[in-house]
């Protein structure tokens, strides 16, 4: 396993690779590598002879607000970790190797960002969007991994891919949870204990919702009602949205009655956590 940090390290292996004929998958990340990369890294392993990671910390897809700075890195573990699992090469860039000086072009979508993380995170996609694409550029996948913990992410990323007409499968994983439930996240690091108990009332609700689908429940008022009802009695939870939206517009609607997403932001103190379920997965 390698670790590189240019453009040209990755498109040079890419390439001894393909002269030998083997199939190359990717897997993006921002690093702080837990069992939900290693699912990823698990399922590229499985389908390609090669697995890329990228660990890169993309500076575009924070708001000025934002985590940034204090996002946590730890290149060491990140390889022992991929190295496990079967990864090959880590393309780990500094930001100016992805944004040289003048840098100034950028992919960005109308539709799919507008509801959800795109209203309370205005940059976020424009900057996953940039920089997977020139993820997909750099490194030529026949097949890229990315998780259903980011929901919208993914469904933006088919779009891109299907919009632009780039060759690259696009394979979703499912959310991977701690024993009690709670998915992992890097960000899970900024819990105290107390906030990192407080954090379960997000699978639980996601559970309650998932549970009120299963028992026939279609009106999504009434469901979003109570996954909001059991958030708001945790004291140290701020919900930023519960919402169930079309899973191929993502605009919101009120009756279950085509495949759906129900995603979910709530703040734990000051830290922002996700969580989602597809209906379709229920
Ligand atoms: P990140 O490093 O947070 O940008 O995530 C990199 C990739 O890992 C994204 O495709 C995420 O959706 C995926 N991912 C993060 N957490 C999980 C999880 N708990 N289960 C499955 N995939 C995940």
């Amino acid at each position: 396993m390698k670790i590189v940090k240019t453009i040209a390290e990755v498109r040079a292996q890419v390439k001894e690779w393909r002269a030998q004929g083997l199939t190359v998958g990717l897997v993006p990340t921002m690093g702080y590598l837990h069992e939900g990369h290693a699912s990823l890294i698990d399922a590229s392993h499985r389908d390609n002879d090669r697995t890329v990671v990228s660990d890169f910390v993309n500076p575009m897809q924070f708001g000025p607000t934002e985590d940034l700075e204090s996002y946590p890195r730890d290149i060491d573990h990140d390889a022992a970790l991929v190295e496990a699992h079967g990864g090959d090469l880590i393309f780990h860039p500094e930001p100016e190797e992805m944004y040289h000086d003048g840098f100034s072009s950028f992919v960005d979508m109308t539709v799919l960002t507008q509801e959800l993380c795109g209203l309370s995170r205005p940059v976020h996609f424009r900057g996953v969007c940039t920089v997977v694409s020139k993820l997909f550029n750099i490194v030529k996948p026949d097949r890229a991994y990315f998780g259903k913990k980011d929901a919208q992410q993914l469904a933006v990323i088919r779009h891109m891919v299907d919009d632009l007409n780039m060759d690259i499968e696009i394979i979703g994983c499912p959310i991977i949870r701690e024993a009690d439930g709670l998915a992992k996240s890097s960000r899970n690091t900024y819990l105290s204990e107390a906030e990192r108990k407080a954090a379960l009332v997000l699978s639980k609700s996601i559970f309650l919702g998932m549970d009120m689908v299963k028992k026939g429940e279609s009106n999504c008022s009434a469901i979003i009602g109570s996954m909001k009802k059991l958030i708001e009695a945790e004291p140290l939870a701020r919900i930023d949205y519960v919402k169930i939206v079309d899973c191929a517009t993502m605009q919101q609607i009120t009756t279950l009655d085509r495949p759906a997403l129900c995603a979910i932001a709530v703040y734990i103190g000051s830290t922002r956590l996700i969580d989602n379920f597809f209906t379709e997965d229920v």
